[in-house]
């Protein structure tokens, strides 16, 4: 790891297959950092504080053709923010923020592309839908017409062996594909957000569409 950060970026990511987006997650690195990413072609951001994020945009406001993409927690009060603030919310996790982010969308005249969260195994320490309560709930989902459903975001539970990390994105892949076959007029499945610093490989040989990076672009955060 003695190659500048330029260099890893750019190697990270063309290490990738052309069918996977890198997310750049940038949560607690500085802005003058981010335009190094950018300046290696880096255009898609992730950020999991509504705020920090708010505040980057500001600083990187000359750069034109960023995607924001929201990846944390939504507070339920912070629902409106995350429209203004983000093209993509990956970690939309109950029925509840939906419907809440879908009359939102409306009032504000836009149309987030959004994840759905899902726990394949139970994870006190995450939030995201069970596989039964997502399958119960997307008729609701449906109806939820100014949201773009695009796919499923996962984040396996620490502790997992790697042949468990795998079973749990091939699990999420085969979930999005039962859900794409029942044709819901407002719920597409072509995308998946899974994939972190650790894990990513396993997450592209299981065919996610998106990999959020941070640490193995950015070196260690300060805190979680
Ligand atoms: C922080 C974070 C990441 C990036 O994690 P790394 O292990 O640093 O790559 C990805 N996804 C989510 C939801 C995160 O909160």
């Amino acid at each position: 790891m003695s190659s500048s950060p330029t260099e890893r970026i750019i190697a990270i990511q063309s290490s990738l297959p052309s069918s996977v987006r890198l997310i750049a997650v940038t949560k607690q690195v500085a802005p003058e950092m981010m335009r190094h990413a950018y300046a290696a072609g880096i255009r898609d951001f992730g950020e999991s504080r509504i705020q920090e994020a708010a505040t980057k945009q500001v600083e990187l406001q000359d750069l034109p053709d960023i995607t924001w993409h929201f990846i944390g927690k939504v507070q339920s009060n912070k629902a409106k923010l995350a429209i203004e603030h983000f093209q993509w919310i990956h970690s939309v996790d109950s029925l509840k923020l939906a419907q809440r982010l879908n009359q939102l969308a409306q009032q504000l005249g836009r149309s987030p592309l959004v994840c759905l969260q899902v726990k394949i195994l139970s994870d006190p320490n995450k939030s995201g839908w069970t596989v039964s309560q997502l399958l119960e709930d997307l008729s609701q989902l449906n109806e939820c017409k100014n949201l773009q459903i695009h796919g499923l975001m996962t984040i396996p539970p620490l502790g997992l062996n790697e042949s468990e990390i795998l079973d749990v994105f091939h699990r999420t892949r085969d979930l999005a594909k039962e859900i794409q076959e029942k044709n819901l007029s407002s719920i597409k499945m072509h995308q998946l957000s899974m994939g972190m610093s650790g894990d990513y490989q396993l997450a592209i040989q299981a065919g996610t569409t998106m990999v959020r990076l941070g640490t193995i672009l950015f070196g260690e955060r300060l805190y979680q």
